[in-house]
């Protein structure tokens, strides 16, 4: 990999993963995407550490969207900066910011556990999201903000 970038001399370190090819816990800190994303292969520099200098007006560093688990045409239509891709990529967003509001607020208000937050979220607030998830994932995800959200209140 290193050998063949060598060559290319207009690219530039990844600014998502810092040239390593992979997003880690420091990453996600630095780009405040604690709850959003998980260690992984870099999907901004396809792993490689190196992208072009193009793409970076293209699509934000920090696009919570763009991640290795998307499908790789996905992943190419967000690099193009496809119109259609990055709105829904935004919508998800948005849904993943209300459901962490959501959660710290029942936890902060109410001090309710993970378990009770996802069933009342379940009950009446689900119809009105875009995106379906499990009660299992839920607990898990509504579990992780609890939990960060302990780690700052500390
Ligand atoms: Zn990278």
């Amino acid at each position: 990999m290193r050998i063949f970038n060598f060559f290319r001399k207009s690219d530039l370190e990844c600014p998502r993963c810092l040239g390593k090819g992979f997003v880690d816990w420091e990453d996600i800190i630095r780009l405040n995407r604690q709850l959003k994303w998980v260690p992984a292969p870099c999907a901004y520099c396809n792993a490689t550490g190196r992208v072009e200098k193009e793409i970076l007006n293209k699509v934000a560093v920090d696009c919570m969207y763009l991640t290795i688990d998307l499908p790789e045409s996905v992943i190419d239509k967000i690099k193009d900066g496809d119109q259609e891709t990055i709105e829904k990529g935004k919508q998800r967003e948005i849904f993943v910011d209300s459901l962490i509001q959501y959660a710290e607020h029942h936890y902060l208000s109410q001090n309710m556990d993970a378990e009770s937050i996802a069933t009342l979220y379940l009950n009446t607030e689900a119809e009105k999201a875009n995106f379906s998830v499990t009660k299992e994932e839920l607990i898990k995800y509504i579990q992780g903000v609890i939990n960060l959200k302990k780690s700052t209140l500390n």
